[in-house]
């Protein structure tokens, strides 16, 4: 069997949000590839988030081919596509999305319930879950607390966490660190790094602070990759 060296290809896609023809993405061609970090770069409202929502397929592109690790995702029905989307992408937003009622275990154990590939990649997916609030320096105690009664900094981790568990091969983030401070912000990426080199998974991290290009493998701009149309409507 051949590997497949991307993690994610891009090939001539196109995208027009539906009743919004003033703004068109257009991607030519963007390849990451197995392990890479790569910071995306571009000001606000350049598209950085419909090219997220693109590469999860929660959006099908009108034109052209988005490829999530060997597999064309306008090739998957609706519901093979948020099956594959559990197994193969692990998700953290800028918003966090934890279910607050919910204890931080069961928050991480999330994605698993949806993706049985993720979950049968782990012996004991409680104590995974343990392993992993360790890693990223959440108190043991946090466990069984509610994900609601968190720091941000601490709901963040949990994120980070549940986007790990299982190991996708593809972590997408959009924006995750733009509500916290310089050091926490730190401390967050080398966290998120090195759980990611461990497992050979590819990150792509949106944000509009050019001050963490340095830390990452590859920086690239939404003005380099795509054309974007803007209009007034
Ligand atoms: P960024 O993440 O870079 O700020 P977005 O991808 O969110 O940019 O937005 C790009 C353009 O797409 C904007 O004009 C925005 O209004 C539009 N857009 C984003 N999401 C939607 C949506 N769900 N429905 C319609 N238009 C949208
Ligand atoms: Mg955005």
């Amino acid at each position: 069997m051949f590997e497949v060296t991307e993690t994610l290809q891009l090939e001539g896609v196109g995208y027009r949000w539906p009743g919004r023809a003033s703004f068109e993405l257009r991607v030519p061609n963007l390849t990451l590839a197995r392990s890479e970090t790569v910071l995306l770069l571009g000001e606000s409202g350049s598209g950085k988030s419909t090219l997220l929502s693109l590469i999860c397929g929660t959006i099908i592109a009108g034109s052209g081919r988005v490829c999530v690790a060997g597999t064309d995702i306008a090739a998957l029905s609706a519901g093979q596509r948020d099956r594959f989307r559990a197994e193969q992408i692990g998700l953290i937003f800028q918003q966090f999305n934890l279910l607050p009622f919910a204890s931080v275990q069961d928050n991480i154990l999330l994605p698993l319930r949806f993706a049985p590939e993720r979950r049968n990649r782990l012996d004991d997916p409680k104590q995974e879950t343990a392993r992993l609030c360790h890693d990223l320096g959440l108190p043991v105690g946090v466990m069984s607390a509610k994900a609601g009664a968190l720091s941000v900094g601490q709901q963040q981790r949990v994120a980070a966490a549940r986007a790990l568990i299982g190991m996708p091969p593809l972590i997408i983030a959009d924006e995750p660190t733009s509500s916290l401070d310089a050091a926490t912000q730190a401390t967050f990426l080398k966290l998120l790094f090195a759980q990611s080199r461990a497992h050979g998974t590819t990150l792509l991290m949106v944000s509009h602070d050019a001050r963490l290009s340095s830390q990452f493998d590859r920086v690239i701009h939404m003005t380099d990759i795509a054309q974007t149309t803007r209009g007034t409507a």
